[in-house]
């Protein structure tokens, strides 16, 4: 190996459900690829709509000591004991991370939403209001999953309860204060303007000023619309495909495309990658 190849290294950056885990939240059948990748101390970034709480365990499942991306890139928290959190802004802490939203706060969004409620009388509800039994019966989650995904920085799911015309009234008074209102499968996500290749580019500078000498190449992986800008940010696309084919076709250079769903093509698609460029 040559010394330039030597300076090159994959900063691999992930989405989780539908890409490195199954539908059964296995990611079992990327082992081989996630131990090659640990090998050459190539660093893995979770990068999720989940919450931090929720993504902290994974992290220790998978071995990961790197910075997470959670909310769809609203939070970014690094681990204080890399050595990387010198590097960045911390504006907070949460156990053994440190933590930078990334746009609006949760607090934000929650008192714009909250005020327009109380003066306009729309009717809806969201995490914010609920119990934990709530959360879990409206999610499907269990009671204790339910309170990690109530524990949130950057965004606000909650469920609309009124008129299709004042809708579109508050979502254009959120639009003024900034905040953005996504319809997900049965939420609607109020949140900033941040995006999953927030998340990408801030684990690239932290990277970048911790290892200077090093030429990151870096590798975004998903499966879907909402990791698109994500992939088309990352020097190597990888698209993982659902069961009927691949979903997304991001706008780049360098695509591959995982010849299987989930887990198993995320396996494949990474070693091809790692073979390349090792
Ligand atoms: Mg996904």
């Amino acid at each position: 190996m040559s010394n330039i190849s030597s300076q090159k290294q994959l900063l691999v950056v992930t989405d989780l459900d539908g890409s490195l885990l199954d539908h059964s939240y296995s990611w079992e059948d990327a082992g081989v690829a996630l131990s090659a990748l640990r090998e050459r101390g190539a660093p893995l970034i979770l990068n999720s709509s989940k919450t931090l709480a929720e993504m902290k365990g994974l992290a220790v499942d998978l071995e990961v000591h790197a910075p997470l991306v959670a909310e769809n890139g609203g939070v970014f928290a690094v681990p204080n004991d890399t050595g990387l959190t010198d590097q960045c802004e911390n504006v907070g802490r949460s156990g053994e991370y440190s933590l930078e939203t990334n746009g609006l706060s949760r607090d934000f969004i929650l008192s714009i939403a909250h005020g327009l409620r109380a003066r306009q009388g729309y009717k809806f509800s969201g995490f914010a209001d609920w119990e934990a039994e709530q959360v879990a019966e409206y999610t499907g989650l269990s009671l204790s999953k339910a309170r990690l995904a109530q524990s949130r920085f950057a965004t606000e799911p909650i469920l609309w309860g009124d008129s299709t015309l004042r809708y579109v009234e508050f979502e254009s008074a959120l639009a003024v204060k900034g905040i953005r209102a996504l319809r997900g499968g049965r939420f609607i996500h109020l949140m900033g303007a941040a995006d999953k290749a927030d998340g990408l580019t801030s684990a690239l500078t932290l990277y970048q000023k911790a290892q200077p000498n090093v030429t990151w190449v870096t590798v975004g992986v998903g499966d879907s619309a909402n990791d698109l800008a994500m992939l088309e940010t990352a020097d190597i696309a990888i698209v993982i495909p659902h069961a009927d084919g691949p979903h997304i076709r991001p706008n780049t250079a360098r695509v591959v495309y995982a010849p299987l769903p989930g887990a198993r093509g995320w396996n494949e698609a990474l070693l091809k990658v790692i073979n390349e460029y090792y």
